[in-house]
């Protein structure tokens, strides 16, 4: 196997020491996707798009899976062959506690049964999924129980408390304790790029008493209005990423425990100057996704 298509993947730093814990974000870069690539190298996407060969997908899904298995000694070592679950996202709070018994939970063309945009477990030996492309993907599991979740968080999502519901539904569902939780904030669109207008701007200053702080100020003006970012047409940036960690907060998190990748899916490049992540913003909607997986093994 080529170096090149290796599937790329980005780690959560400080989760090194967990051996139990399987989880990573892909990136664009590795795969065999040919279908947003402009005649550039094979690119790794994830989603089952409408210009993308499903086969192609579920191989490329299969072999995240494997790298993410072979980073971890213990569980390489031990065969583990984790089953990915994926869900039939909306754009709404609704989170899915997903057990083994229920397996499949795939359509036979690869499609998810469930419906929700966060998946949870307290069960070993599942990967959870879920797709973006720009979107913020979240990822949280508890050291002590093992008891892992993913969400989808789009502005959508987070107005809806998707993180705040998934961490209330593990402590109902495994008693989990929020000090022993430790979460990820993976690539996504960032308030560098996220342009939002005065309709998704006054949903997140009415749901949230902190809404106004997700506005970056621009530092410096003396007017209102520009010192929250927003520009003539009333436009301002969102901070997706510190919405999300607000919630994980809220929830209880310890500021330490929550790790923010800090990359944006709509301006990150490679050093050769392709993009990093699939955006759905940035290239107009036609683009491919990023899966973002977190499982246990048994070991
Ligand atoms: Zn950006």
């Amino acid at each position: 196997m080529s170096l090149r298509s290796e599937p790329g993947l980005v780690n959560v730093p400080g989760w090194e020491p967990y051996p139990w814990l399987l989880a990573g974000f892909s990136t664009r870069e590795g795969g065999v996707s040919t279908a947003y690539a402009a005649g550039g190298p094979p690119e790794q996407n994830l989603g089952y798009t409408p210009q993308e060969d499903p086969l192609q997908v579920t191989t490329m899904r299969l072999r995240l899976a494997d790298a993410l298995v072979q980073l971890r000694p213990a569980a390489h070592a031990a065969g583990v062959r984790p089953y990915l679950v994926t869900v039939r996202q909306c754009h709404s709070g609704r989170v899915c506690r997903v057990e083994r018994s229920q397996l499949p939970l795939t359509n036979e063309d690869g499609s998810a049964i469930l419906e929700g945009d966060g998946l949870y477990t307290g069960d070993t030996n599942l990967l959870l999924g879920v797709l973006t492309a720009d979107c913020v993907p979240v990822l949280v599991a508890d050291k002590r129980t093992h008891a892992v979740a993913a969400f989808h968080a789009g502005w959508r999502g987070t107005v809806e408390r998707i993180v705040e519901r998934g961490v209330e539904a593990l402590r109902k569902q495994f008693d989990c304790r929020p000090q022993d939780l430790i979460a990820a904030i993976g690539p996504s669109i960032g308030p560098c790029c996220f342009e939002i207008g005065a309709e998704v701007r006054e949903k997140f200053e009415a749901q949230f008493d902190y809404g106004c702080e997700l506005v970056p100020e621009v530092a410096g003006s003396p007017h209102e209005s520009a010192r929250r970012g927003s520009d003539s047409d009333g436009r301002v940036h969102l901070n997706l990423w510190e919405a999300n960690r607000h919630q994980l907060l809220d929830a209880g998190l310890r500021p330490a425990a929550i790790t923010v990748i800090g990359e944006c899916t709509a301006c990150a490049r490679l050093p050769d100057g392709r993009r990093k992540y699939f955006s759905h913003r940035a290239e107009q909607g036609f683009t491919g996704r990023m899966l973002s997986l977190i499982g246990a093994v048994a070991l």
